[in-house]
């Protein structure tokens, strides 16, 4: 048995990402001894019936005690309140990382917290579902996904390789960015398609001309794949367009105007317009299929439906 790679490893929240990180670092043996803290006690005693680490506590200061790597895994507008907790709890040399969904904005929460004798190299995995919670963690949830680590300037090289080398034996490839980049990349392909998809299903529920019982009954015919996004968790999102909200407003001051012109093709019959631009996003679904980024299997690979009518047997494909 090869020794693993952290003696200690504590993580700060213990939902999706921060349950999925400890199944992981069991399963592949990462960490001579996982420490886990979480605000609540409802989640923590959750985290110990599932038996998710070595030591469960609700005091962030108390978890990171000689603790080599820490990873936080909060919404991201409760990153700053973390940071102070833990400051000046890290031993010399420690690997502080997140994994939150915006960069630039974790990091003016965090560094000013963070000793000088430490090292904060910030993440963020590509890798989730819409659901949350420690129970809704699997130990495979990292495999082939990218995760990004945005380090400041002057970061301690060995350490940004060890975390790196953390994330590779957790089954991603791991790529480093400019924060700034990283905000402006993830706010077109995940934080606008979320906003788009609360703002469609939000339109249907708001619906009055269409009753709630068709939209759920025909749902099959495209709404339902919006809603998956939408099911994401709310605090999470609210954290996520408020963290990043230069990006965002930019990408939906974009999209807007390219709604428009969609709008003015429909309206004037430009049929070769429509015909291109369908043309062109599917050969985008092609490429992210070819990059393994997803299964070509038919209708997202959900089961087909059993009996008691067309669509009984959906599963939400997670
Ligand atoms: P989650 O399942 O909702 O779990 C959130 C965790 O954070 C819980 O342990 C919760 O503690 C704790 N928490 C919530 N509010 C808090 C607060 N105000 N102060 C301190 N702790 C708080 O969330 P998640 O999906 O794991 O997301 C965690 C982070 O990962 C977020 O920053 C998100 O942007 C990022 N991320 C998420 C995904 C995704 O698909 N979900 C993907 C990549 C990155 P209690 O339950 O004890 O209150």
């Amino acid at each position: 048995m090869t020794d693993p790679l952290f003696k200690k490893i504590a993580l700060i929240g213990i939902g999706l990402i921060g349950s999925s990180l400890a199944r992981v670092i069991a399963a592949k043996g990462l960490a001579g001894h996982v420490a886990i803290a979480t605000r609540s006690a409802v989640t923590l005693d959750a985290a110990r019936a599932l038996d998710l680490g070595d030591s469960y506590t609700q005091s962030n200061a108390e978890a990171v005690r000689d603790a080599d790597l820490v990873i936080v895994s909060v919404p991201v507008g409760a990153s700053e309140a973390v940071a102070r907790d833990i400051g000046a709890h890290l031993k010399p040399g420690t690997i502080v990382s997140d994994v939150g969904s915006t960069k630039a904005s974790v990091i003016s929460q965090m560094a000013q917290h963070m000793p000088s004798n430490v090292h904060f190299i910030p993440g963020h995995p590509i890798a989730g579902t819409e659901h949350s919670g420690p129970e809704a963690g699997f130990a495979e949830l990292f495999e082939n996904r990218w995760c990004i680590l945005t380090p400041l300037p002057g970061t301690d090289a060995d350490a940004i390789k060890r975390l790196a080398g953390f994330w590779e034996a957790c089954g991603s490839t791991v790529e480093q960015m400019d924060p700034d980049h990283h905000d402006r990349v993830l706010a077109i392909v995940s934080h606008l398609p979320h906003i788009i998809a609360y703002n469609i299903v939000g339109t249907a529920d708001d619906l009055e001309t269409v009753t709630k019982s068709e939209v759920i009954k025909y749902s099959a015919s495209g709404f339902r794949d919006f809603t998956r996004l939408a099911a994401s968790d709310p605090v999470m999102w609210r954290d996520v367009c408020l963290h990043n909200k230069d990006a965002v407003l930019e990408m939906l001051a974009r999209f807007s105007e390219d709604l428009s012109s969609l709008q003015r093709a429909i309206r004037w019959g430009d049929g070769d317009k429509l015909f291109e631009l369908f043309t062109r996003t599917r050969g985008i679904r092609r490429s992210i299929i070819e990059a393994g980024q997803e299964t070509d299997a038919p209708n997202f690979g959900r089961d087909p439906p059993k009996s008691g009518g067309p669509g009984a047997g959906d599963t939400s494909g997670h």
